[in-house]
């Protein structure tokens, strides 16, 4: 029976004799034994019994007992072997020697010949393992360093890439190079570009008054021969020390930190006490580091860039006259300037980051933002609580989301009242002497004979006179509109007013040989509204279609009912209205820089449908392409608002 600290010993040998007295001695020297008499029955063995020590035979019933052993020890190479050799020969012993194998026996066979080459053939088995065993420690010992170096570089990395605190940043990446390359001190040096000197950035393991106070010149220093360069530089007791340090070194490292190829700086770990010399691998590990150093400057100064940048843009939105609000594309505010927090009562409250709907209710800036892109112009105006107006222009940026500009009109607004009121004015107090003259103007004709060139003179004083009194109407008309006389409203049926209309246009529309379409639905809702100021929208916007479209041209009126609301389009095919004037031409006297003098008007036609319109609650907008034609599109609520 095997007991288990018995050693075991495969015995491979090919003759039973031999095998039976091998088995005998090893088993009176206490080992157990087992064996087999061929090649192919030890290696199926080996694995199992992993014997302790091996005997091996030279000649084997399947092969060289040599070959065998060069197999054993390519898979177990500390594996103690001993070789039994029917009589020395030199070549055998030669070639066993040349595999590593110390120890054979040969006939006869003695215990204690035995006994010693087992002892041998175990110690030096246990030598070689051994040997393997401070090997593979050195190697562990040496990969746990490289993976203690790989987790603070990539500790060092993640500070880097987390933390915006240079300060922190540059003084764990000095840290991290005492730490790695097992130095006394470190530091990190910038170049001052103004002054041409180096100065600590970063230090480990300095006095701090010393930090604080260091300057060197690039000139005639270790370091700024660095920064020179752009070479590290390595430095031992072997270096001649011709170049001057700032304090008394034993072995020193600097390695240049530098960023498009310009060298702004010297990251350096040095010895003062001990002689410990610093390597190519420190090298390598330092300019690792390096770079981690000038990532983190250039986040730093991007950072700052970005910070000194937005702060210029805030002061210029802050100080500007005008009211600024930005949104981002998911109308969420970015920035609100004081002049809009003062005019719509904001207080100080911080506010960025709501949402807009959060922050502002004014009716005016809602609609705005939900009929941006629908109109030609995007303004409105608002009235704020102070009493002053404000002309409110909302306009897409594109990648940051939404602008709203508000600039204080409050003085031109008077100025228009005091306008108004003055045209009134005059425009009533003109009307009776133009009828007056009117009058006597048709009685000089019926006074007495006159010739055809009086008649022709009093013809041309009727149509200036019809001219004059046209547009005293037209003022007049505005005045009341805009001063909200004659607010009656009643049901109004568009459709047959659009007809009127157009009936009393047939003649004018067929001397300059235009098409008029009309497409209305079948049934059109009344709504309610002004009958008269109605014609007059109408009357305004077809003479304008007439007016403006050359002879021959094609103008349409169409007409829809969606949801509560009345659409109507006037389209023509005319001249156009050049992108300039479109926001203004709904202003008074406002007239549009291509209408010749042959287009006879007063510029007050859209105003006066503009003013019906904001007295029904409605919209108006113009699309127009010079050359091309000009849609006017009106929006009446059926219930008149
Ligand atoms: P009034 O209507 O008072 O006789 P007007 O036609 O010049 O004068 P508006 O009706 O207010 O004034 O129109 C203002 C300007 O807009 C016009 O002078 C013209 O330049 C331009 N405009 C208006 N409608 C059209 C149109 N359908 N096609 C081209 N231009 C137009
Ligand atoms: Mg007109």
């Amino acid at each position: 029976m095997m007991t288990q600290n018995q050693e075991l010993i495969l015995i491979v040998v090919s003759e039973p004799q031999v095998t039976f007295l091998l088995e005998r001695m090893l088993k009176s020297l206490g080992y157990a034994v087992q064996s087999c008499p061929d090649r192919q029955t030890a290696l199926k063995l080996l694995p199992a019994v992993n014997p302790a020590l091996v005997f091996l035979g030279e000649k084997l019933s399947d092969g060289s007992g040599l070959s065998l052993a060069g197999e054993v020890l390519r898979r177990f190479p500390s594996a103690p072997i001993i070789l039994f050799v029917a009589q020395e020969s030199p070549e055998v012993l030669k070639s066993a020697m040349r595999m590593g194998i110390t120890e054979y026996l040969c006939l006869p066979l003695r215990a204690e010949d035995l006994n010693r080459a087992i002892k041998n053939a175990l110690e030096i088995a246990r030598l070689r393992k051994e040997a393997v065993l401070i090997e593979s420690r050195r190697a562990t010992a040496g990969l746990q360093r490289q993976l203690d170096e790989l987790e603070t570089l990539t500790r060092l990395g993640r500070t880097v890439t987390g933390s915006l605190d240079l300060d922190h940043v540059l003084t764990a990446v000095v840290e991290a190079a005492v730490e790695l390359t097992a130095a006394e001190e470190g530091s990190l040096l910038l170049l001052d570009e103004d002054t041409g000197e180096l100065y600590m950035r970063a230090a480990r393991n300095f006095q701090e008054e010393f930090v604080r106070t260091f300057r060197i010149p690039v000139q005639d220093t270790l370091a700024g021969s660095v920064i020179r360069n752009g070479q590290s530089v390595l430095l031992d007791d072997n270096t001649p020390q011709k170049i001057k340090t700032a304090y008394l070194v034993q072995s020193l490292l600097y390695v240049p930190l530098s960023m498009n190829g310009h060298v702004f700086g010297v990251l350096g770990v040095d010895n003062r006490q001990n002689r410990l010399p610093f390597t190519d691998h420190h090298i390598k590990l330092l300019n690792a580091l390096a770079e981690f150093a000038v990532i983190a400057i250039e986040n730093a100064r991007l950072y700052a860039a970005t910070i000194s940048e937005q702060r210029k843009m805030e002061t210029v939105l802050t100080s500007v006259r005008d009211g600024v609000i930005l949104l981002d594309q998911d109308q969420r505010l970015v920035l609100v300037n004081n002049v809009v927090r003062e005019a719509l009562g904001l207080g100080e409250e911080r506010l960025t980051g709501r949402p807009f709907r959060e922050i502002f209710n004014q009716p005016a800036l809602l609609e705005l933002i939900e009929t941006l892109g629908k109109t030609v112009s995007n303004r409105t105006e608002l009235s704020v609580e102070d009493g002053r107006i404000f002309s409110v222009q909302i306009s897409p940026i594109p990648e940051v989301g939404l602008a709203f500009t508000l600039s204080d009109i409050t003085s031109l607004k008077k100025l228009d009242q005091i306008k108004s009121d003055f045209v009134h004015t005059v425009s009533h107090d003109l009307r009776s002497p133009l009828t007056a003259i009117l009058g006597y103007v048709e009685l000089i004709e019926r006074a007495g004979n006159i010739n055809d060139l009086q008649r022709d003179f009093i013809r041309r004083v009727q149509v200036s006179v019809h001219n004059i009194t046209s547009l005293v109407d037209d003022l007049l008309d505005l005045g009341r509109i805009e001063a909200g006389f004659d607010t009656r409203k009643e049901s109004v049926q568009l459709d047959q007013i659009i007809h009127y209309s157009a009936d009393g246009l047939r003649k004018k529309l067929a001397e300059k040989g235009h098409h008029l379409q009309i497409n209305l639905p079948t049934s059109m809702p009344p709504i309610l509204a002004n009958p008269v100021q109605m014609r007059q929208m109408i009357d305004n916007l077809l003479d304008n279609a007439l007016k403006y479209t050359p002879a021959g041209g094609t103008i349409t009126i169409s007409g829809h009912v969606e949801k509560s609301q009345v659409i109507l389009q006037v389209i023509d095919n005319g001249i156009g209205i050049p992108s300039l004037d479109l926001p203004y031409i709904f202003d008074k006297f406002y007239r549009a820089s291509n209408a010749t003098p042959e287009m006879a008007g007063t510029g007050l036609g859209l105003a006066i449908v503009k003013s019906i319109i904001e007295g029904h609650q409605g919209r108006v907008w113009v699309d127009s392409t010079v050359g091309e034609g000009t849609t006017i599109t009106i929006v009446l609520p059926v219930s008149g608002g």
